[in-house]
């Protein structure tokens, strides 16, 4: 797979569009909470303002409704973020294709920043719209695209406009080529053993994923939410935990094909219960053949952490996607926390996937130690799953292998 890179083309001088992924958590008062999808986007912008170049950047960022310019969802905070990170004036357009976009975009000189109003303000970003990307590819000469975390949609500004720059002028940008081939190399030729740790709510979203990496993986952990499903498969009580019950049945086959395969398959041994989903919540440590009716697992308890470190001791790769529990909430972080530091502490190479498990990664401060963070959780599991991401294909210079 030859993925064409931003050093493979000449950008010098030249109006370059820039594709981010600038979807960053805020709180409730519109703060940023975590800069690091901006962060990993600095070394191409800036190796395009070190080239003299005239810089559009876009992004999408959450869902607005199309149509209406909801201020709640406007790229105005990132602006001011980049402004601080680059140490340089950005200039914020008011929309994405309209007319204060293209006159700024028209009047921007070598060197100068230009960030366009949230794509999902035009209904034809998410339709894959040949209009809407046509329109945004004619701000450029050359097209980047650096927004790993949104390469595996289908839309126009990650697909439709790629289309519309010959392979000379389309290229990856450094944190999309760092991503895919960091997975590439990882999942090509694993230094074993090769241990799988996956959590988070639902089944459903890593099913594919999951039956994949079962070919590639020496152990595979479960937690999180997702682990129920599992344990009601294997006939145990789970008294009011997340589970999907039109799941039971492919959870089975994948403990089958685990067992047949030879893949050693960790469950928790035991859970922190509680009779409502709160912080407040009453709790209980019970193995998990002692869930009670009327109660609902939301963390792995200390002997599933213990149990799933002496697991981790050999690893030699360790690919972690999904939370122990609901980290969010105190009571319920310490499985995952823990399984933060056991991972960070393992000498192995250690990939963090996810925007859930990058931020328990970071409230346990262990990023620093992880290999690698994945900016995307959505394209990530993709990846693993085997797939082409749309806005990677768009930029090959040679078919997938
Ligand atoms: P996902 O998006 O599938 O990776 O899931 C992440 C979410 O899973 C986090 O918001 C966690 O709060 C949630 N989660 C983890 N464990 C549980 C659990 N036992 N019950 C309910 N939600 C959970």
């Amino acid at each position: 797979m030859i993925l064409n890179t931003i050093k493979d083309i000449e950008v010098t001088g030249k109006r370059v569009f820039i594709r981010c992924d600038f979807n960053v958590p805020k709180d409730e008062f519109g703060n940023i909470t975590d800069d690091r999808r901006i962060r990993a986007a600095i070394p191409t912008i800036r190796y395009c303002i070190d080239r003299d170049c005239k810089i559009i950047l876009a992004s999408h960022f959450e869902r607005p409704m199309p149509g209406v310019y909801d201020e709640k969802y406007s790229l105005e905070a990132v602006a001011k973020r980049l402004h601080s990170i680059l140490k340089l004036d950005v200039i914020m357009a008011k929309d994405v294709i309209g007319e204060d976009a293209k006159n700024k975009a028209k009047a921007l000189n070598s060197g100068e920043v230009l960030l366009l109003e949230n794509l999902r303000y035009e209904a034809g970003e998410t339709q894959n719209d040949g209009a809407f990307a046509a329109a945004l590819a004619s701000f450029a000469d050359v097209y980047i695209n650096d927004a790993f975390g949104a390469c595996h949609r289908k839309h126009a500004s990650i697909y439709a406009m790629a289309q519309h720059f010959d392979v000379a002028s389309r290229a990856a940008g450094f944190l999309l080529n760092k991503e895919i081939n960091f997975f590439h190399r990882v999942l090509k030729n694993p230094v074993r053993p090769f241990v799988s740790v996956i959590g988070g709510s639902k089944v459903s979203g890593k099913l594919q994923a999951l039956v994949q990496l079962l070919d590639k993986v020496d152990k595979v952990i479960i937690g999180g939410g997702m682990a129920f499903t599992f344990l009601k498969a294997q006939g145990y009580e789970i008294g009011n935990s997340l589970v999907e019950e039109d799941l039971l049945e492919d959870a089975k086959k994948i403990m089958q094909k685990a067992k047949a395969l030879n893949v050693k398959f960790y469950l928790p041994v035991d859970v922190v219960v509680a009779t409502e989903f709160s912080n407040e919540a009453a709790i209980k440590y019970l193995p998990t053949q002692e869930i009670p009716k009327g109660w609902m697992g939301l963390d792995i308890g200390p002997a599933s952490s213990r149990l799933f470190r002496e697991a981790l001791n050999d690893a030699q790769t360790v690919l972690w996607n999904g939370p122990m529990g609901v980290y969010e909430m105190d009571k319920f972080s310490k499985g995952s926390i823990k399984m933060s530091h056991y991972i960070a502490e393992t000498h192995a190479t250690t990939i963090v996937g996810g925007g859930d498990t990058a931020d328990v990664a970071a409230r346990a401060g262990d990023v620093d130690e992880m290999t690698f963070v994945s900016t995307g959780g959505g394209a990530s599991l993709e990846l693993l799953e085997g797939k082409v991401l749309p806005g990677v294909e768009v930029l090959l210079v040679k078919d997938p292998s």
